[in-house]
């Protein structure tokens, strides 16, 4: 999903949902998002929402909100889940098999070249959900192994930390 309309849609979602907090992109890249109780912000991961799909993003945004509404403390528990409920997302939603990881080595590439990683292979064909929300054949993905460079220790810390810059 697009940075602009993703962002937006965070806006909106937390709006109508009562929660006064701070939206923020942050670099994580094995997380989609995250809440910060200590400022009231949530954050997105500007690498993981471009691969999401606009329903991914609303989860992992609702996810957040969920944990923002219940308060410091709960974890993923069930005060948390049925709050999850609630709002309508699931709490196995954001990190099932489908779930996008940046840098990692499997690329699937459609016809229209957007590309979409994963740790692993998929067992089975997917296409991709930039050009169709519902498979189709048509925009199957391409898989080539590219293993990426090795992560230093610095920049795996930078990823727990929320940046100051933020892209608007
Ligand atoms: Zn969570
Ligand atoms: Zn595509």
């Amino acid at each position: 999903m697009e940075l602009v309309p993703a962002r937006q849609l965070a806006l909106n979602l937390m709006a109508e949902h009562g929660l006064s907090w701070n939206f923020r992109w942050d670099r994580a890249k094995k997380r989609a998002g995250q809440t910060n109780f200590t400022t009231r912000t949530i954050t997105l991961s500007k690498h993981l929402t471009q691969l999401c799909t606009e329903e991914q993003v609303r989860h992992t945004i609702l996810h957040e909100i969920a944990h923002a509404l219940v308060g410091h403390g709960h974890g993923h528990g069930p005060v948390w889940q049925a709050k999850a409920k609630e709002l309508g997302t699931s709490p196995r939603r954001c990190t099932g098999p489908d779930f996008p990881v940046a840098d990692a080595p499997w690329q699937g590439t459609c016809s229209a070249g957007h590309v979409h990683a994963r740790y692993r292979r998929p067992k089975r064909p997917l296409s991709c959900g930039r050009c169709s929300r519902t498979f189709s054949e048509k925009h199957l993905l391409t898989w080539n192994y590219v293993p990426s460079t090795k992560q230093t220790k610095k920049q795996a810390a930078e990823e727990t930390e929320v940046p100051q810059d933020t892209l608007f």
